[in-house]
């Protein structure tokens, strides 16, 4: 037994032979680490390859989907013949043949469902997610958890990763020491010691003498201000500015509008572009047929491309009515009318093709594996430098600015330094409040914001809120009062209501006892 052990042990020592040479590595901590992925897309297959292959203890695989022929393109863990298996189930077989000694969970599940417990015992949580909404719900619970987060995206040639480190995750970010020459070098701009600022004066009349001055005149003060800032460095700095980043909401303060609501909205609205044209198509195939249609039938199909088409003619038409007037079309010469028309045909695209479809219905965005490999390895990259952090060995401190951008179209990265908003609703001092974005028609009521509300699964009963105007103080709704202020057909256009306007919805009586939430900010936008 014992001399099977450690014949064991010597197989694992070889196996990460390599990494063993990097500089503060020890491969105790990596096998003993937690990594859970959210996402077992393209990133997600990456990242958990990458942590199987390095000798992870173990990796919590989440992910609700199932594979799709389309994955077999980037997600590597997958192959022909698994579609229509759970992705996180087949990831989880895969990984235990890479690597024997790998322990995996995985859940076939909604990020939400899963009990805390399981993102107690991680490490590290890592956001391959496809969705602003799950990589908000994430977000709140890293920082509930006190979880550091590694959060990633790619959209066709681009891509970004983020990381996100909570306050008492119990890492060391930041350097005390630059931080604190930060904060001096503000206060030396405002420094207006007559002495120090006849001395700068000097320095650009007597150039020769600069470093001179500089020694003599300033560096004495610095010294001074530096003792001041050092003395109250830890209580007043410290700790919003050494251990802590931004939060992905922080950057994404209004997800954009939900899909259900804008496919709702669709079937009164007028379509914009060609991704509405679709969605109406599929809202009037609905309404027809009494189901939505499958893309994997070809009768489905073919009826959807003519709704679809029908749309898209009427936009064409729209716009060339909206560009070209009347009394300007009489003046116009049958060729210049079709260049015209040639040119909105352009701006709008050809017919549809299938592929186009189902891409607009899935929500589904660009995506090809190279991008995918690069973004999700320096995702792994920042994981594992996490991981050695968080159990007290330093092989390289975390990115900072925690903000990486990637263009594949000129293979440039830019850090981009990113700044964490003191009314941020996950990590900042507002409490209860949630910002919606809301696609309405331009004939919408009152009425409708309830029914949008509805739509995307936050039911309030218009008897218990009410809907005012923040800005100008003006009240739309209030089931307190009488006449107007409780009419659910007034038009929100007749209450000049524009788009990106922000309306706001307080809970009353019965539901401000109840509601967790406070306050709803809407951003309104027309259709
Ligand atoms: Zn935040």
């Amino acid at each position: 037994m014992t001399v099977n052990n450690n014949k064991e042990d010597i197989k694992k020592s070889r196996m990460y032979a390599r990494q063993q040479l990097i500089d503060g590595w020890d491969q105790e901590i990596v096998s003993k680490g937690c990594i859970m992925i959210v996402g077992v897309g393209a990133l997600g297959c990456e990242i958990a390859k990458d942590f199987a292959l390095m000798g992870i203890g173990k990796i919590v695989l989440v992910d609700l989907d199932t594979i799709e022929t389309s994955n077999l393109s980037r997600q590597m863990l997958f192959k022909p013949g698994d579609e229509g298996r759970p992705k996180a189930e087949v990831a989880a077989e895969r990984l235990k043949d890479m690597n024997p000694f790998l322990e995996v969970d995985f859940y076939f599940e909604k990020l939400q469902k899963l009990a805390m417990s399981v993102y107690e015992e991680c490490d590290v949580i890592i956001a391959a997610l496809d969705n602003f909404n799950a990589r908000l719900d994430l977000n709140k619970i890293c920082l509930r958890m006190k979880k550091p987060m590694v959060e990633g995206g790619t959209v066709g040639f681009e891509g970004h990763v983020q990381i996100v480190i909570p306050k008492d995750s119990g890492l060391e970010y930041k350097n005390r020491e630059f931080e604190i020459e930060n904060v001096v070098d503000t206060r030396m701009w405002e420094y207006d010691n007559p002495e120090y600022l006849d001395a700068q004066k000097e320095i650009e009349q007597l150039e020769y003498l600069i470093e001179r001055l500089k020694q003599e005149k300033l560096e004495p003060f610095r010294r001074l201000v530096r003792k001041q800032v050092e003395e109250e460095f830890d209580k007043k700095y410290a700790e919003d500015v050494l251990n802590i980043t931004p939060c992905y909401r922080c950057l994404v303060p209004i997800p954009p509008a939900d899909d259900k609501l804008v496919a709702a909205c669709t079937l009164k609205g007028l379509p914009r572009n060609r991704n509405h044209c679709v969605i109406k198509a599929e809202v009037i195939f609905e309404k027809d047929y009494g189901f939505k249609p499958d893309m994997s039938l070809d009768d489905d199909v073919v009826k959807l491309k003519a709704l679809a088409q029908k749309e898209l003619e009427a936009l064409r038409g729209r716009v060339f009515d909206e560009n070209v007037s009347e009394e300007k079309l009489e003046t116009l010469t049958p060729e210049e009318i079709t260049e015209w028309k040639e040119n909105i045909k352009d701006t709008f695209g050809e017919d549809y093709k299938f592929e186009e479809m189902e891409n607009i219905l899935g929500n589904k965005i660009a995506a090809i594996q190279s991008v995918s490999s690069i973004i999700s390895s320096i995702q792994s990259q920042e994981a594992l430098k996490l991981l050695f952090r968080l159990h007290g060995r330093n092989i390289g401190p975390p990115m900072d600015p925690p903000y990486v951008n990637y263009n594949g179209v000129y293979g440039q990265f830019d850090q981009l330094h990113i700044t964490k908003r003191e009314d941020c609703l996950a990590c900042g001092n507002i409490e209860g409040e949630e910002n919606v974005q809301l696609v309405v028609p331009f004939d919408a009521d009152i009425g409708y914001i309830f029914k949008a509300m509805r739509i995307i699964d936050r039911p309030l009963e218009p008897i218990l809120w009410m809907i005012t105007n923040p800005v100008n103080k003006e009240m739309y709704w209030n089931p307190y009062m009488s006449g107007e202020f409780k009419d659910p057909t007034i038009k929100l256009t007749k209450l000049k209501i524009k788009s990106n306007d922000i309306l706001t919805l307080t809970p009353l009586g019965k539901a401000k006892v109840e509601s967790e939430i406070k306050r709803y900010n809407l951003i309104i936008t027309y259709m």
